[in-house]
């Protein structure tokens, strides 16, 4: 048992596990996770079906939409979902590597811990490495990439949706990820900054991939309120209004008692008055165009109709947020607030026909930086599908504009860096150098992976690749070529990332992995109280089984 003297005085009964125990216990449900996602890594990854409790399904090879719908229950391996997440919140990609990193390193702990090297050691090792892993990236593997260079930039998008399955029309969505990429980067301070939440994507089945197009402009998935309504609108006036244009049931059934017909029509006048006073708040603005979140009453579209305006009801907030960006509107809540002043600009707001549905598009903005992109496909499976693609794709050309560097793909990065930190190891001296060396060796999982997943034989790959970066004749940009399974400068194959990505997963695996080293004991903390104790709780524990 690992040292430390008990300083919690515990009830009789709590369940408690401590040192080695707490330590393989938590490593083994780490390294469940990692294995489970294993098998997605890469352009030839397997996919996951998902069945929830309701028995509906999810495919899928997208490493985190499998981790963020299945439903783990130790705490340790929660911890991992969590590393997943953040590495897509920050890069967009890399979800998978990330986890398959920091089960491979706590894998490659237990060999140490057997070998008597404390936590506290590893830990420090995996820190020195991973910095050293980064110095090698910016100053030896990572490859310049200008934030104009068109070509380049579409190899980073075709790589991340390469790798995300096989379907049509590859060429032309990168094209379009890198186009839309570029319209919304703008210069500050010196710096290229590339906002993809300026990008609204927006999906319509029917029609095939290839249809898939970018448009300089907002496009809502929603028709006009009125057939009466104008088909366009030229330079429009836009309203944005997150409140409705109604007056609210409740309101009215807890108001009136009707007592006769006299009252009634009364009642209906009052109702009628208070819609035309919208209509003329609307209409004093100088608004021609109104778009609300929620709903708009049957007689407000009719009058708004007759007075040539052109209304959309039930926009989601973040549409209109985009569209708030988009024509410099400001969003009101009251109608009768609105002034002229809060009014977007655009050249045009459209009807038009997509698949079989109507869509509205505002094109010709203030801000030119707002684009959108509509995604067409067969099915809305594979409009989602496309979907994911296209949202990594826009996160890495984005990183890849913002940062300008990238690295070869295929695992010739991570083949790279094991290489050089086995050299490097010799000089950190102390047990620390065997975690490093553990780092090195954990790094040649992905190429591993890589290898599997396409039907090769690991081994053999691994081997020419470790070649590969040694000696006189040492190419740092060698991975594997999924065709053949054989080592291929991945530079001539266009297999590149950002930088961004490698590093950040990287981070992410060292940081879950060292958490969880450190840990060498479990208590389960008393359910109920403020809101239930630990996620899972010594409950989940067993399920994951106790590796020794
Ligand atoms: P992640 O969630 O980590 O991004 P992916 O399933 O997208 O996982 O796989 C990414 C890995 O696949 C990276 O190591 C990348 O270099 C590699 N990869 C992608 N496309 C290719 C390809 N055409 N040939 C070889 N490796 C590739
Ligand atoms: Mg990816």
């Amino acid at each position: 048992m690992l040292q430390g003297t008990p300083i919690f005085i515990l009830k009789e009964g709590t369940e408690r596990e401590q040192g080695k125990g707490a330590a393989a216990n938590n490593i083994q449900a780490a390294r469940a996770i990692a294995d489970a996602v294993r098998s997605t890594l890469g352009p030839r990854g397997m996919d996951k079906m998902l069945v929830d409790s309701m028995g509906d399904v999810t495919i899928t090879n997208d490493g985190v939409t499998i981790l963020k719908e299945v439903d783990v229950e130790h705490p340790a391996a929660k911890m991992l979902v969590e590393v997943a997440k953040t590495q897509d919140q920050q890069c967009g990609d890399g979800t998978t590597t990330a986890v398959v990193l920091a089960g491979e390193l706590l894998k490659r702990a237990e060999n140490l811990l057997e070998q008597q090297v404390h936590p506290t050691v590893i830990a420090r090792g995996y820190h020195q490495a991973l910095e050293e892993a980064h110095r090698l990236i910016e100053k030896e593997i990572g490859i310049p990439v200008k934030f104009d260079s068109v070509p380049e930039l579409t190899d980073v998008a075709l790589t991340a949706i390469g790798s995300k399955g096989s379907f049509g029309a590859r060429n032309k969505l990168g094209e379009i990820a890198v186009e839309a990429v570029r319209r919304v980067t703008e210069e500050r301070g010196g710096k290229h900054i590339a906002d993809v939440d300026l990008i609204k994507l927006e999906k319509r089945h029917g029609g095939t991939i290839e249809d898939t197009e970018l448009i300089q402009g907002i496009v809502l998935d929603k028709e006009r309120g009125h057939t009466r309504m104008p088909l366009v609108v030229k330079d429009a006036k836009i309203a944005l209004l997150n409140s409705a244009l109604e007056v609210k049931k409740t309101e009215i059934e807890g108001k009136i008692n009707i007592k006769s017909p006299s009252q009634m029509q009364s009642f209906l006048d009052q109702e009628d008055q208070s819609f035309r006073q919208m209509v003329d708040a609307v209409k004093a603005s100088g608004a021609n165009v109104v778009v609300t979140q929620k709903g708009i009453d049957d007689v407000v579209l009719h009058y708004l109709a007759k007075s040539g305006i052109y209304a959309v009801k039930q926009v989601k907030e973040s549409d209109l947020q985009k569209l708030a960006k988009a024509t410099g509107a400001k969003i009101v809540t009251g109608v009768r607030e609105l002034t002229p002043a809060d009014l977007g600009q655009a050249a045009q707001v459209e009807q038009k026909k997509v698949g079989d549905e109507h869509m509205t598009y505002v094109t010709g903005c203030a801000n030119p930086r707002s684009v959108t992109i509509l995604i067409r496909g067969g099915t809305e499976h594979v409009t989602q599908e496309v979907e994911r693609a296209i949202q990594d794709a826009l996160k890495v050309v984005s990183s890849t504009i913002e940062d300008g560097v990238v690295c070869p793909g295929g695992g010739a990065t991570e083949v790279d860096l094991a290489v050089k930190l086995r050299k490097f190891a010799p000089t950190v001296g102390g047990r620390e150098q065997l975690a490093v060396e553990a780092f090195a060796q954990a790094l040649e999982v992905i190429p591993w992976a890589l290898a599997e997943n396409g039907g090769y034989d690991a081994i053999n790959t691994l081997i020419e690749l470790r070649s590969a970066h040694e000696g006189p004749r040492a190419n740092k940009n060698i991975g594997v070529n999924m065709a053949d399974g054989k080592a291929t400068d991945m530079t001539v194959l266009k297999i590149v990332e950002p930088a961004r990505v490698k590093r950040q997963a990287l981070s992410s695996a060292v940081e879950v992995a060292t958490m969880i080293l450190r840990i060498d004991d479990i208590i389960a903390s008393k359910k109920g109280g403020g809101g239930g104790g630990p996620p899972g709780g010594m409950g989940g524990m067993g399920g994951m089984g106790h590796g020794h």
